[in-house]
């Protein structure tokens, strides 16, 4: 069995045939490029050929290119990997030449016509190679997505989809394809010009297409090609490209190696001829993918995050799979646990003090619904059937039969033991509880049940819709049953889990802390907060501390900085924090909710800038620290939490360090996370800064002893921790 096959039938269409073996979904690899390019030199020889048809046996085209793939190419090569890397896209760019250029001479006679057929989806070099053939046929399916999604894992379409693309419908056109990944439907996809045709039978037409000895030549093969929309030094692409420009730098702050790597492909592509084009495309892609921030987060966005949510992780015990799951508390978070549920095809019984309470719950999967129906997401049928499948209630009898129950009712440990015990008293034996508290010990929880093995936490983000990481937490006596039930409760949902052990804020907000109190700490010595908040943009945070303290609430800060205070005694070490979030509080400034916090907003709730009065109160100092300085107090406040969570054993496994930082609260993307960021640093000069940081700015910054360690050993954090190809991708 081959990944590509082909057939070719009375009338002379040869139709290669793209069907993985063993996989639901394409991908492309080293091996199959060397299949499909002997199945198109046979079949350009052939004379009983007249045309060819490449589509899918599956139900989508192709997902795209196997990322493994370059991971491996890139390890294998030994001195010299840019090399091989370069070689290997020119040898793709090769191959789909071949099938553009179809046999034609020279003066663009001869040749067979080649056409792609596809069933549904189609992404990356799934786009790439139709992109090559003369004619794209796109099955008339709502489902199927089509478009170059690249940028979202650090690299740019590099198997001719830039060059191509932007020949295709001008620099303007593609740059929602190629710079923000933007996927379509395939009428969208028409319409925006990257198929050519949606039809009910893409093969059907295809082969009427390829026997109607159709016009084969592309317009850039073709003489007096011009660029639609102007190549660079036309007047009206000239307004492109220097827009294109300031918009990139704008919105990646200059982080992103890809996306500039990108800009600059198109931009010089677009001043020579195709051939060469495809050849500066090569080089910018190799660059790319040398760049250590590529290779990061490929490792961690792509290769790490997909062997997650396949279950890395997960003990050896038999399907858990949940059928009805009961929510407990239809506040803000057990309505978003019950929309992700019901949403999941599960069962849920939703309950709260109250029926009506319960009910609004429940009102927040019907209002997400209508919200899609009106975007043409969603439809009646599958709102009513979403609801049908969610009962609210404020009797405990309904909850009978539920496999899973999770807790999300108020942060209070008598509270949540009491509705605990309730609950036990209906389900059955086999039933695993689960608690979505974020600061409460799970193993002290896990008390209020006699069956502490199947107590687990299971911590999701606000707005749960939207947040794409689940925390698990083992307690002290959480058995594999329970931890194998939650990940198979996050893989149904789609999300992506990490599972940690229990220690105060488990590992997320155990690390976001820090960088807040980082933030509001500078506030109080006197450090600009414009320098504060643009320092952490550019170095690719998505908020900086004190819009975050704005988003998450001041109040909830106080909350969270009187319990630590109170459990931690006189070793607590952020009074300095606390003096300037005590004060906005009872300045009623408690951030978005109130309309007042660290920024002004106005009356319709919109951010204004940042709030003067700050400035009145602490006095920014004469003299401001570097850009650098900032940057680096407030990354290395959130690495050192990781790096210690890691050697208290609260993570277990670095690759969900690094996954975990990116999807529960946004880590500097392009770094591919703390362990990434600390490994491009290399622990040497890592150490090195921590001792630096530790003597300006105090024992907070001291180097863990395992970052010494590794220093002195010269050792990575994936060369050590790391398992097979996510290593190999540092
Ligand atoms: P919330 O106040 O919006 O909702 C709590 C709900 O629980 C309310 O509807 C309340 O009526 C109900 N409730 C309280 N006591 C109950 C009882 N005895 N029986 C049944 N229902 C009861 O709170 P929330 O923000 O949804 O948080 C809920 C839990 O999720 C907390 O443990 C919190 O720490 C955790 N959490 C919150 C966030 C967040 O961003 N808000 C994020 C992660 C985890």
């Amino acid at each position: 069995m081959t990944d590509f096959t082909m057939k070719t039938d009375a009338d002379g269409v040869a139709v290669i045939t793209w069907d993985v073996p063993g996989k639901s979904m394409n991908v492309m690899s080293r091996e199959s490029m060397l299949v499909l390019n002997d199945l198109i030199d046979a079949a350009l020889a052939d004379d009983a050929v007249k045309g060819i048809v490449i589509t899918s046996g599956k139900k989508d085209f192709a997902g795209g290119m196997d990322l493994n793939t370059l991971a491996t190419i890139r390890a294998e090569a030994g001195d010299e990997p840019a090399k091989a890397l370069f070689d290997f896209t020119m040898a793709g760019h090769h191959m789909l030449r071949k099938i553009e250029r179809a046999g034609m001479d020279d003066k663009n006679k001869g040749g067979k016509p080649i056409a792609a057929a596809l069933p549904g989806t189609a992404l990356g070099i799934g786009l790439e190679l139709p992109l090559a053939c003369h004619r794209i046929f796109a099955a008339d399916n709502p489902k199927a997505k089509i478009g170059l999604p690249e940028i979202m894992v650090g690299i740019f379409p590099g198997a001719g989809g830039t060059t191509r693309l932007v020949r295709k419908m001008g620099a303007m056109a593609a740059s929602p394809l190629l710079l923000e990944g933007k996927l379509n439907d395939p009428k969208k996809a028409k319409a925006a010009g990257v198929v050519d045709e949606v039809v009910d039978d893409p093969v059907a037409a295809a082969k009427d297409w390829v026997l109607s000895e159709p016009k084969i030549v592309k317009p850039w093969d073709e003489k007096g090609y011009k660029m639609p929309g102007g190549a660079p030094y036309h007047p009206a692409g000239f307004m492109t490209f220097v827009g294109a420009s300031a918009m990139v730098n704008g919105k990646t702050k200059g982080v992103y190696p890809a996306a500039k790597a990108l800009l600059s492909a198109v931009y010089e592509g677009a001043l020579v001829p195709f051939d060469t084009a495809l050849k500066i495309e090569a080089r910018w892609f190799t660059h790319v993918l040398m760049n250590p921030s590529s290779a990061n987060m490929i490792r961690s966005l792509f290769i790490n995050k997909e062997a997650l949510e396949k279950g890395a992780n997960r003990p050896d015990v038999p399907d858990q799979k949940v059928k009805k799951v009961g929510v407990l508390g239809a506040g803000m978070m057990g309505a978003g646990i019950t929309l992700v549920s019901a949403m999941a095809g599960m069962e849920v019984v939703l309950l709260d003090q109250s029926a009506e309470a319960a009910e609004k719950g429940k009102a927040y999967t019907a209002d997400y619904m209508d919200k899609g129906i009106a975007r043409k997401k969603a439809t009646e049928e599958k709102k009513a059937a979403t609801l049908a499948l969610i009962t609210a209630t404020d009797d405990y009898a309904a909850l009978e039969g539920c496999d899973l129950i999770i807790e999300a009712v108020f942060e209070d440990m008598g509270v949540k033991a009491e509705v605990t015990k309730k609950v036990l008293e209906v389900v059955g034996d086999d039933c695993i509880f689960a608690s979505n508290t974020s600061t409460l010990p799970i193993t002290e929880l896990a008390k209020a049940s006699d069956t502490p093995e199947q107590f687990i936490g299971i911590h999701f983000f606000s707005p749960v819709e939207k947040m794409m990481l689940v925390e698990i937490i083992k307690g002290r006596e959480t058995g594999d049953r329970a931890v194998a039930k939650a990940l198979d409760y996050v893989r149904q949902i789609r999300k992506t889990p990490i599972v940690v052990n229990d220690e105060r804020f488990f590992y997320a907000n155990r690390c976001i802390i820090p960088y807040i109190n980082e933030g509001i700490r500078m506030v109080k010595e006197g450090v600009a907060p414009a320098l504060i908040e643009n320092a952490a943009k550019l170095v690719g945070m998505p908020l900086g501390p004190l819009q975050l303290t704005d988003e998450t609430s001041i109040d909830l800060g106080v909350k969270i900085a009187k319990a630590t205070k109170a459990a931690m005694g006189d070793a607590y070490p952020n009074e300095e924090v606390d003096e300037v979030l005590f004060w906005m509080a009872d300045e009623g400034r408690l951030g978005r909710k109130s309309n007042a916090g660290f920024y002004a907003y106005d009356e319709k709730g919109k951010r204004q800038g940042l709030w003067e009065g700050l400035g009145e109160k602490y006095a920014q100092a004469s003299e401001q620290p570097d850009l650098t300085e900032v940057q680096h107090r407030l990354l290395f406040a959130q690495v050192l939490e990781a790096v210690r969570a890691l050697e208290e054993g609260v993570l277990e496994d670095i690759r969900e360090g690094d996954v975990g930082a990116i999807l529960g609260w946004g880590f500097a993307p392009w770094s591919g996370g703390p362990f990434g960021w600390l490994d491009m640093l290399g622990a040497a000069y890592a150490a090195e800064r921590c001792d630096q940081l530790a003597e300006t700015h105090g024992e907070r910054f001291a180097c863990p002893a395992l970052l010494r360690e590794m220093a002195e050993k010269g050792q990575s954090f994936y060369g050590r921790f790391g398992t097979g190809t996510d290593s190999k991708a540092a």
